[in-house]
Order: C-alpha cells, then sequence, then structure tokens
C-alpha cells in the first residue's frame, strides 16, 4: 500500500499555517516546524483584516476574493478564528478625498468589492459609534475581520489529530532536497518542503534570496497600539482617507488632487486602520519604515497622530492605550518582482519557498496556500 505524500512545512506564521490546512484537505501527511514556542511574527501582530477594498484591479483582487471565501469557509468550521462578516468603511475628511471615493464605487468591479458610498448620515446609520467629522464612507461588504492572536492555535486545535505533528522550538539550519535539518540535529525527509520563514531573509532562506537592489522581496516595519475595550460597538473596520493614497484600487484621476498628508502622516507613513477586537479593545495603526536597519523603539508623533485621527472620526476620546509592538513583514520587491503578488520559487528539489505577500498576507494566506498545492 502506497503510503501518504509526506509535506515539511517551516515557519508557524499564518502563511505555514494555511498550506498545513491545505494539505491536509488533499490527505497529505504534515510536519510543521517553528523555531519560536509560538510564532510571533506578522501573523499575530496585523489587525486581522481581511481586506479586498483597496486590492488592485485584476488578479490581487481575485486573489484576495478567493481567501475572503476561503476564511469564510473556515470561520463557520473553526470559530476561534473569530471570523466576522463586518465589512469596512473608508472615510473621506475632505472633498477631495471624497471624490476618490466616488471613482471607487463607480469602478467596473465595484460590485465584486461589495462597494457603496454613503454620505454622512448613511455612514452613522452603518456604524453609529462613528460621531465625529467626515464627509463621506465607502462601505465594502466583502472585508472581514479575524483574530491575530487566535488564529495560530485555533487552526491548529483543527488539525490535531492523525496525519498532522506540530514540533514548536525547532529552528531549521540546513536545508537538502527533499529534507531539512533543525538545530536540534533531527532531519526531516519528506516529498515536499514549504518554507514559509515570514521576515526571516537572513537566515536559512537567506541563501535563496538575493540581497540589496536584486533581492525579489524588501521588510517593511510597521507600528500598532490597542487600546482598553471600547463599551460601545464599532461595526466595521475603518480606514481613514489617507489609506487612498497608498492602496492600489484607488489609483484613479481623484487621487492626484489630494492635498498633502498632515507633516506626522507623510513622515511616518501613515494612515489610519481600526479594528475592533473581539473584546472589544480597539487594534490601531500604522505606519510604514522601509529602510533598514529598522529603527528599534517606537515613535511617539505618529502614534499622537493616528490617536487624534480616530479621535476626530469617533467624535469622542479613545480608551487608554494598552499595548504598543511594531511588526516586520515581508514584501515583493516591485522593481524586481514587477507585478507579483508574492514569492514562491522551489530552491531545491522539493522545496519550496514562499514568502512576501506583504500587507495583504493575512487576507490572501489560503488561497496562496492553495495556489502552492493546484
Ligand atoms: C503590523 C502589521 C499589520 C498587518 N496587518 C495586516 C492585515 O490586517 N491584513 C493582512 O492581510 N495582512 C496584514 N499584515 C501582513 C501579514 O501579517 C503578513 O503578510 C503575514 O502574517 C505573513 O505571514 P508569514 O507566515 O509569511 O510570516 P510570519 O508571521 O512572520 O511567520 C513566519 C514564521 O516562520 C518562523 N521561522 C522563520 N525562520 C525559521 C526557521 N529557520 N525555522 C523554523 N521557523 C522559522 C518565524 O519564527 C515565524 O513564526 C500586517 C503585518 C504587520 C507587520
Amino acid at each position: 500500500m502506497a503510503s501518504a505524500t509526506q509535506v515539511v512545512i517551516v515557519g508557524g506564521g499564518v502563511l505555514g499555517t494555511m498550506h498545513a490546512v491545505m494539505a491536509r484537505r488533499r490527505g497529505f501527511e504534515v510536519v510543521q516546524l517553528e523555531r519560536e514556542a509560538e510564532a510571533r511574527g506578522a501573523s499575530v501582530r496585523n489587525f486581522g483584516l481581511v481586506w479586498v477594498s483597496g486590492r488592485k484591479a485584476g488578479p490581487e483582487l481575485s486573489l484576495a476574493l478567493r481567501a475572503r471565501e476561503l476564511w469564510a469557509e473556515l470561520g463557520a468550521r473553526v470559530p476561534g478564528l473569530g471570523f466576522r462578516a463586518a465589512g469596512s468603511l473608508t472615510l473621506a475628511g475632505e472633498d477631495a478625498e471624497l471624490a476618490v471615493l466616488k471613482e471607487a464605487a463607480a469602478l467596473p468591479d465595484a460590485d465584486r468589492r461589495e462597494f457603496e458610498l454613503l454620505d454622512p448620515a448613511g455612514v452613522r446609520a452603518v456604524n453609529p459609534a462613528l460621531r465625529g467629522e467626515f464627509a463621506g464612507g465607502l462601505l465594502c461588504r466583502a472585508d472581514a475581520i479575524v483574530e491575530p492572536r487566535q488564529v495560530l492555535p485555533a487552526l491548529r486545535g483543527y488539525l490535531v489529530g492523525d496525519g498532522y505533528e506540530w514540533l514548536p522550538g525547532r529552528e531549521v539550519t540546513e536545508i537538502v532536497p527533499n529534507a531539512v535539518r533543525d538545530h536540534t540535529g533531527a532531519w526531516h525527509q519528506c516529498d515536499l518542503v514549504v518554507l514559509c520563514p515570514g521576515a526571516a531573509h537572513t537566515g536559512v532562506a537567506g541563501r535563496y534570496l538575493a540581497r540589496g537592489a536584486s533581492s525579489p522581496v524588501r521588510r517593511v516595519r510597521l507600528q500598532m497600539m490597542q487600546t482598553a475595550p471600547l463599551a460601545e460597538r464599532i461595526t466595521t473596520a475603518l480606514a481613514d482617507g489617507d489609506s487612498l493614497r497608498y492602496y492600489p484600487a484607488y489609483d484613479l484621476p481623484g487621487r492626484a488632487q489630494l492635498p498633502p498628508q498632515a507633516a506626522a502622516a507623510e513622515q511616518a507613513r501613515a494612515q489610519l486602520l481600526l479594528v475592533q477586537r473581539a473584546d472589544g479593545g480597539l487594534t490601531i495603526g500604522d505606519t510604514h519604515e522601509y529602510a533598514e536597519p529598522f529603527g528599534f523603539d517606537l515613535d511617539e508623533e505618529a502614534y499622537d497622530h493616528l490617536r487624534a485621527r480616530a479621535e476626530t472620526l469617533l467624535g469622542a476620546p479613545i480608551p487608554r492605550v494598552r499595548r504598543r509592538w511594531a511588526g516586520v513583514y515581508s514584501e515583493v520587491t516591485p522593481e524586481v518582482a514587477g507585478h507579483a503578488l508574492y514569492h514562491r520559487s522551489e530552491v531545491e528539489p522539493g522545496v519550496v519557498l514562499v514568502t512576501g505577500p506583504g500587507g495583504r498576507g493575512m487576507t490572501c494566506s489560503p488561497a496562496i496556500a492553495e495556489e502552492t498545492f493546484r
């Protein structure tokens, strides 16, 4: 009797774990190695936004929509993911931003994104907690939320049993065709290795990722914070008008008419994204730092700006900030990778490296894993 296909996954982040899910769906036997006692990279530091609204038309939107379907399906099976089809509101602070939202609402694929342009009263009808100042909003019903601190253990709990083994505290230090060795010296032989090392570009995957300007991936550092619970429910995820300057869906004629960002936002390349956690706390971010070496400390100016922006939209003080952190993700380098949405390459026979999904990695992870096995 032929034995089942064996897959070894390196990396316990969302990309590695979604590869474990998709491998098990095909009946493959999976061993997943993670160097830490529990994953603590980008996958647990993010907003948990399953974000369709800002995706570029074409393959990026299709990938995000397929992933959204997979998240919904998994969410129904695994309540611990905290999946909510909450939608999002992108809020215009003034007329030039509103003009971009109007253009977005008229896009040929606006119905796939489930866009609806709302005036301020319409925004408040959807999200009554928004009592502050804004000129209108773009509702995206396709956007969704998961709980990033719960997703990985919840998925592993779903997989646990015959055919899935989770090995934390194992750092892979050597790669050869169809096998890896971890730091304890143990070899893991298999039919396929899937390397999902996230932003660890200099570790064991480093020799496959050329350095400097020719590297297919680069790293980006973001600052985040989380507040104490807000008593009131914020029904959707929120984005401010600064997000129109960054997301490719909003690369529309009206973008050229946008006024300069506030100085603190421009300096930190900040946009406000706000998600209410299941416990009522608010996850607020983000900033973007591209030049390494990254700062080792947190910049308070950016936090002041984001806090003030959140309070302007809510029309009320936000609760006390309980936690601050920074996170680093791996993203494909636009100048090298062209239009690639993430990096996948067979680096040795039977060894595939998958990383670089950037700020869409939480969103797209199930669909990326599905594509690997397809
Ligand atoms: C602050 C922030 C906010 C974000 N918000 C969103 C969002 O709301 N929506 C969205 O779609 N995306 C978001 N992203 C992007 C998303 O989080 C990432 O793209 C995604 O989590 C990447 O997953 P990963 O599994 O590739 O990487 P990681 O989560 O970094 O996981 C990689 C894992 O591999 C392990 N590892 C590395 N080397 C080895 C080795 N040699 N041996 C064993 N283990 C190893 C690491 O310890 C790590 O646990 C955000 C990112 C950040 C930083």
